[in-house]
């Protein structure tokens, strides 16, 4: 349920007027609406009305934390049906941006016999609630399940409005749950602020709240709702939370997929482990898929694909990768010499081309070197 407008001034009236019974906010969450309310509070020597305002401030901070974001539904791209109830919006194909609202990776949601699994949090709370908003044109069946891939923000920042929805059944792997909730998420605000503070405004560490696993965990084993979540390895972030919905026939492969947009190395990555942890995730899916041909496959950027063009245009890159880093290292090459060798023309065409080529050969190069 969402707060309109008219329940905002409603509530500004009345809690100002009446200053109607609430709890203390345990969690110290305040935002640009309810800080300067309280300092204004502080200020003012009239007992009466600053008790009023300091009651209504948190009043609307239990609000904000009940409904895990209050606000305008944003623009994001529409939800697309790519399999039997499974409902997809495509991530921007670049950097998260004010105009694509941090949304630049893959948000999927699949209705299941009992209720809804859906695959990453979305970028932040306004994503998350868009998401839900236009969901709800296609299933009404409640969302009980969620998977984090890794340990980024664009797969976590949505959690505490789902949290806030009543999803207890958060999951990630454990090293990045711990990383996301040490370092990730405030590294995750800082850089949302830079852009547009009022898509985390609401926005709370949900981090030690997640269901953790290590290797592998089937949720609802034996069901038609069973889930695979399996920690196929490093390769760009140092863990990846793959999914697998056998009643479905469908695998999420975080990260560890690109179709379209060139994959990125970043400093955590490495492409070793990365073609490591491919493999595991193809040997798993021939494994376990009850028809392998007709795998649908999500990966963590680009649209839903089949298994054999997520190989191409994932694995097929880094094997490329790697034969023209070998190929300019053997001929001695360095500095500008080297980067002019490393151009791959046959990928210029993909997003992200000119932003990525040289570092992911440099990636490799260090790897080899090191
Ligand atoms: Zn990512």
């Amino acid at each position: 349920m969402s707060l309109n407008n008219k329940a905002i001034v409603a509530l500004i009236v009345g809690g100002v007027a009446l200053s109607f019974q609430t709890q203390v906010n345990s969690n110290g969450f305040e935002d640009s609406w309810s800080k300067p309310i309280k300092q204004h509070a502080k200020q003012i020597d009239d007992a009466a009305l600053s008790q009023s305002l300091e009651q209504y401030a948190k009043n609307y901070e239990n609000l904000v934390k009940q409904h895990g974001y209050i606000g305008k539904k944003l623009s994001i791209p529409e939800i697309e049906v790519v399999g039997d109830g499974v409902f997809f919006v495509k991530g921007a194909l670049m950097w998260g941006t004010l105009e694509n609202h941090g949304l630049n990776n893959n948000i999927t949601a699949v209705e299941l016999d009992s209720g809804v699994f859906v695959y990453n949090t979305g970028s932040n709370p306004a994503v998350a609630y868009s998401f839900h908003q236009a969901l709800k044109q296609h299933t009404n069946k409640p969302i009980r399940w969620l998977a984090a891939e890794n340990y980024q923000s664009h797969a976590n920042l949505g959690g505490s409005y789902w949290h806030a929805q009543g999803v207890k059944n958060i999951y990630s792997e454990k090293q990045a749950a711990d990383f996301w909730s040490k370092r990730g998420f405030d590294n995750a605000i800082r850089r949302v602020n830079q852009y547009n503070p009022f898509l985390v405004e609401a926005a709370q560490n949900m981090g030690d709240q997640y269901k953790t696993f290590e290797d592998k965990l089937i949720v609802n084993q034996g069901t038609p709702d069973e889930i695979h979540l399996i920690n196929f390895g490093g390769g760009h972030t140092p863990t990846m939370t793959g999914a697998f919905i056998p009643s479905k026939n469908i695998l999420f492969t975080g990260d560890l997929g690109f179709v379209e947009r060139l994959p990125g190395l970043l400093h955590d990555s490495s492409y070793s482990e990365w073609m490591d942890s491919f493999e595991a995730m193809v040997e798993y899916a021939e494994n376990n898929s009850p028809d392998i041909k007709n795998l649908l496959v999500i990966p963590g950027h680009g649209g839903a694909t089949t298994l054999s063009e997520l190989i191409t245009q994932t694995y097929g890159y880094f094997e490329d990768l790697k034969v023209t880093v070998d190929k300019a290292m053997s001929r001695g090459l360095s500095g500008q010499e080297f980067d002019k060798a490393v151009h791959m023309p046959k990928y210029q065409h993909r997003p992200m081309y000119d932003q990525l080529y040289l570092r992911n050969a440099r990636s490799v190069y260090d790897q080899m070197t090191k």
